[in-house]
């Protein structure tokens, strides 16, 4: 790292420490050559490693246009995806990996997106999940259905009459 007062390319370290809770070092460096003092921080790249074996920085905005794709023409704004690719990457970062298969970035995604919006997340999940049959869309939309029936409370009956 070069000094960037002075672009030497040398320099010693004076005092380095945890931050983030140990998720980066932050480290104090003295130039060899002019003396002055700067900081540089150091943390783990997530890496996604592709199925042909290169790896490639966890990225969320390619997680935002992957879901985006998903969501055509679906009630789904920017806003509420880009929430959803900071949750990806919690999970992930939860999960304590510094690696992580492609494929199951995708996988990471199903979850949120299937609070976030139950037709985007069929496309997703068929993609994902490489549903082959017309089963596996059954499967899929019968547990999409009891979820939703299990996170939705009953209304009190005869409420929605007086609406009108
Ligand atoms: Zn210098």
């Amino acid at each position: 790292m070069r000094c960037p007062f002075c672009r030497h390319a040398d320099s010693r370290v004076v005092d380095s420490r945890e931050v983030d809770e140990g998720q980066a070092i932050r480290r104090r460096r003295s130039c060899s050559e002019c003396g002055r003092r700067f900081t540089t921080s150091e943390t783990v790249v997530l890496a996604v490693v592709k199925r042909s074996g290169v790896t490639e920085q966890f990225s969320r905005d390619k997680v935002v246009r992957g879901v985006r794709r998903a969501c055509q023409g679906r009630p789904v704004d920017d806003d509420a995806l880009q929430q959803l690719a900071q949750r990806v990457e919690e999970s992930i970062r939860a999960a304590g990996v510094a690696e992580i298969p492609s494929h199951e970035v995708g996988l990471a995604i199903l979850g949120p997106l299937r609070e976030l919006d139950a037709v985007a997340y069929l496309r997703f999940a068929s993609v994902y999940r490489s549903f082959s049959s017309i089963e596996d869309f059954e499967k899929e939309i019968s547990d999409l259905r009891k979820a939703i029936a299990d996170s939705i409370e009953p209304d009190d009956s005869g409420k929605r009459a007086d609406d009108a």
